[in-house]
């Protein structure tokens, strides 16, 4: 019918303005690399921040203690506990809690916030139990994940720049939050000194690198994303402190801020862009990240409900609330293996408000859950191909078998299969056969949260 063709003729054009070929993946990975010397060489001189993360050692093994970390960067923050044992012993023990963030402390004030967390990290460290031990007269340290823009002022120092993935509290913004959190610690009565603070691709560089040393780089798929990864010291024109003795530096990419005229952007992502709480930034995180890629979903299903009645004569009111489609839900259709697409069905049904689905509704869902998941994951390819060639280590060199291992975290990498397997895929095509088989991606499960109590261990005032 003349419906269906009309529904299908969205999509299509949709499909087109996504499309990835090759040719502009490499356009991309070289913007990436160029915006990378950019954000290098001066203070704004890019897109990327190319933030110094003031950690220029990475975890060698031999830490040792007790020492806790908190991770704030998304809707959920973590608190753990670790002990180290060095060399031999290493994670002897650890133990986490999960705690999801009330989303009107999201949107509020900076203390309300801060009191929160404070107050959910002393229950934690309650319960901490007769497997872990705090050398006698030691005060407890604490690696703090915090996973928004942040200027270090040195390694337990920094401002918060801007907050993004649907945060908004006004009052952080331009202060230093390792003083927030001090602040509402000592009110909990909570004898804690925050040691390092660090974002979560640095922290999951850490406990990559903890685990294998040929780790260079991390990089976040959850609901933002960003990426970290090892400079020389002396390739950081804008850094005019001494050089570390290591001569290297740790370099907060804050990548999904990127844009570059070649990122293939419709019309639905920059409806999405201009009605968030950031419009005009984290272009790349938008396009890519779990906070938005179900909801990039959702806009394209509207239009075609509008445009074209593909769920029939009305226009299916749960359509038009936005990130009503989450990108859990999202994957699950998209993994549906049913004959009749049942999880579809269930989805549309249950979430959307759309009931008795056909199964060629179904399966054009299916197909609109492929193209932007597509996208997403291959313009992340692209990213680390950017990195890679940066570090010279997109082509092989002569003589020389150094491998490169990349650190991944975050819950679209780890949950989104079909996301995962085609950045992986999609890398080797980049990278081509024989640099693929010296290049590796693993997943460091809950790295940034090991990483910054590792990093804590590191930076200890008893050192
Ligand atoms: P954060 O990024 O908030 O620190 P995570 O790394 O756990 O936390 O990532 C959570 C995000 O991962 C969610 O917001 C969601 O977008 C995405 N995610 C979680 N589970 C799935 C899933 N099953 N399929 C696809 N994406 C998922
Ligand atoms: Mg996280």
């Amino acid at each position: 019918s003349g419906r269906w063709a009309r529904a299908m003729a969205i999509l299509r054009e949709f499909e087109e303005k996504c499309a990835t070929p090759i040719g502009k993946l490499r356009q991309v990975a070289d913007a990436m690399t160029v915006e990378m010397h950019a954000g290098l060489a001066s203070e704004g001189g890019s897109k990327l921040k190319m933030l110094i993360s003031y950690v220029d050692n990475l975890p060698t093994g031999n830490e040792r203690g007790l020492f806790y970390a908190l991770d704030l960067g998304g809707t959920n923050f973590r608190v753990l506990r670790v002990q180290l044992g060095g060399k031999d012993g290493r994670v002897v023990n650890q133990e986490f809690a999960e705690v999801s963030i009330p989303p009107h402390l999201m949107t509020g004030g900076s203390e309300e916030l801060f009191d929160y967390i404070a107050a959910e990290l002393a229950k934690f460290v309650k319960t901490e139990g007769e497997d872990f031990h705090l050398s006698p007269g030691r005060q407890r340290e604490l690696g703090f994940t915090f996973s928004f823009p942040v200027r270090q002022l040195s390694i337990t120092s920094g401002t918060l720049i801007k907050w993004t993935k649907g945060f908004s509290i006004e009052d952080v913004v331009g202060q230093d939050v390792v003083l927030e959190l001090t602040k509402a610690l000592e009110k909990q009565g909570l004898d804690m000194r925050v040691a390092a603070l660090v974002n979560d691709t640095i922290g999951t560089l850490a406990g990559g690198r903890y685990l294998n040393n040929d780790v260079i780089a991390a990089v976040i798929l959850g609901t933002g994303t960003n990426a970290a990864y090892v400079e020389c010291a002396n390739a950081i024109p804008k850094w005019h402190g001494l050089l570390p003795k290591s001569g290297e530096m740790v370099i907060n990419m804050e990548w999904g801020n990127f844009r570059s005229s070649h990122l293939p952007i419709t019309e639905y992502d920059h409806a999405l862009d201009v009605e968030s709480l950031n419009p005009g930034e984290q272009i790349f995180e938008k396009i890519i990240s779990g906070m938005y890629l179900g909801d990039i979903v959702r806009r394209v299903l509207l239009s075609m409900a509008e445009e074209a009645a593909f769920f029939g004569d009305t226009v299916p009111p749960q359509l038009k609330v936005p990130f009503i489609l989450r990108t859990p839900d999202m994957s699950a259709m998209h993994h549906d293996t049913s004959p009749d697409l049942k999880v579809v069905g269930n989805k549309l049904k249950d979430i959307l408000g759309i009931p008795n689905t056909s199964l060629k509704t179904r399966k054009a869902v299916v197909e609109l859950c492929n193209i932007v998941a597509t996208r997403g994951a291959r313009l992340s390819a692209a990213g680390i191909l950017g990195i890679l060639k940066k570090l010279g280590r997109d082509v092989v060199k002569e003589g020389e078998k150094q491998r490169t291992v990349l650190a991944m975290d975050g819950g679209l990498y780890e949950h989104y299969t079909e996301f995962r397997v085609c950045l992986e895929s999609t890398l080797k095509e980049l990278l081509g056969e024989e640099v693929s088989a010296n290049v590796s991606v693993e997943h460091s499960n809950d790295g940034s949260g090991i990483g910054a109590a590792l990093l804590a261990a590191s930076h200890s005032q008893y050192l």
